[in-house]
């Protein structure tokens, strides 16, 4: 039985597209001993299934050095990609319930951030926690009326002014401080194609955060179209000129047969995929969990 993050239907198909479409070829091949045609199926597989081109090459090469045999290659696979996501430390969102918790949200506009948000802060008020949102695109109005709806939808509290993100950061923060919030979202934007400014902008709202919150528990969050693969990576890269993330969170893989990504993140970007967006609905949010993301890439 398929039985990734163990919830509902919703999920189960999601993921579901990945384990089917990422090996359901490959498990099939019956010679003992894998030949050059083989590996070379086996490389586009993993390719397709967003890998990324540098790690599917490395895998492949491991596959021959250890002359990996047919019936070997399912375990070798898994072998691999649980080495792969045991480099990275720690799958889970880090919250600390003695102190303020601050999340600061970057990703290119259209990821999937303000969703993200929403979710995450209705999971939050669920455990009865006090949340406040910062509306932190300042320069786009649909984007703070967007994050207005998903503060309501959720029934938590925003922050809404038309000053510069930094400074509407501070103001959050102070708020959160003064009148004892728990948890802090600041979404920011996301405008890749004025890419200078952009990277300025996030580096002022970081060292802002940062300053503002040193005793507190912060976690600077990537968001990444699960759809968009290894451009999606490539983008990324605009961030971390910015500012130092944390974690990642995977949107849209209920569309997607791509659940590579979270591997290709763990092996290129260094970091963990902590959250997975499935839909558009407000609990489509689930957890990562590696072992079971590991089973459910070889469910078939
Ligand atoms: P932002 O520009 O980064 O804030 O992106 P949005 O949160 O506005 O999302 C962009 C689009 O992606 C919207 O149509 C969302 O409904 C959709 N979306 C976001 N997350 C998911 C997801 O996990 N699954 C699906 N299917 N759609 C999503």
């Amino acid at each position: 039985m398929f039985n990734f993050f163990n919830k509902d239907n919703k999920i189960k198909t999601a993921l579901t597209k990945t384990a089917q479409g990422f090996f359901k070829g490959i498990f099939n091949l019956n010679s003992a001993v894998l030949d050059e045609f083989e590996l070379e199926d086996i490389e586009t597989t993993l390719i397709k299934a967003d890998l990324g081109v540098d790690l599917s090459v490395e895998i492949v090469d491991r596959i021959k050095e250890k002359k990996v045999k047919s019936n070997e290659l399912k375990n070798f696979l898994k072998q691999e990609f649980c080495s792969i996501l045991d480099s990275i430390d720690n799958y889970k969102l880090k919250f600390d319930s003695n102190k303020l918790n601050v999340y600061f949200v970057v990703g290119v506009n259209g990821a999937g951030k303000t969703t993200l948000i929403g979710k995450l802060a209705s999971r939050f008020k669920k455990q009865n926690l006090k949340v406040l949102l910062v509306a932190g695109d300042t320069f786009r109005a649909a984007a703070q009326e967007q994050l207005d709806i998903w503060a309501k939808r959720a029934g938590v509290d925003i922050l809404i002014e038309k000053i510069p993100p930094a400074a509407l950061a501070y103001k959050g923060i102070d708020l959160a401080k003064s009148e004892n919030y728990d948890v802090v979202i600041i979404d920011s934007a996301g405008r890749l194609q004025n890419k200078y400014n952009l990277i300025e902008e996030l580096k002022k709202i970081k060292n802002v955060i940062v300053d503002k919150t040193k005793n507190d528990n912060l976690e600077t969050i990537l968001v990444l179209d699960g759809t968009q693969g290894q451009n999606g990576i490539s983008q990324a890269n605009v961030f971390f000129e910015a500012v130092k993330i944390d974690s990642c969170a995977i949107t849209k893989l209920d569309g997607s047969p791509k659940g590579g990504i979270v591997l290709a993140i763990a092996n290129e970007l260094k970091l963990p995929c902590k959250l997975i967006g499935v839909g558009e609905k407000i609990d489509d949010l689930i957890d990562f969990n590696k072992e079971e993301f590991i089973e459910a890439l070889f469910e078939q």
